[in-house]
């Protein structure tokens, strides 16, 4: 059985309304988080319009497999989500 250990949460954490551009896999265990000082961009097609918007985020999370497979976190994404809720949910990865 594995031990989930728990560690600090760390300083700065996605605030309420922020946009977060994500990679494709869901219900990973393990995600790699990146804080964009200047705000990152994707371009994005609006499937109403056909048009390219343009998205800018303060955050990019992609998963434990796609850290692993691009060289940038931006080649991982495939899509925007708004967080929701300002409760603290990134740790800190300490290796054991
Ligand atoms: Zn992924």
């Amino acid at each position: 059985m594995s031990q989930i250990v728990k560690t600090p949460f760390t300083r700065l954490q996605p605030a309420d309304g922020d946009v977060v551009l994500v990679c494709a896999h869901n219900g990973k265990q393990v995600w790699h988080w990146y804080s964009m000082e200047d705000g990152s961009t994707v371009e994005k097609i609006n499937l109403q319009t056909g048009e390219k918007e343009i998205i800018e985020a303060k955050w990019i999370c992609i998963c434990e497999e796609c850290f692993g497979k691009y060289d940038s976190p931006e080649e991982a994404v495939a899509g925007d989500r708004i967080w929701c809720g300002d409760d603290p949910f990134i740790r800190e990865n300490r290796p054991s």
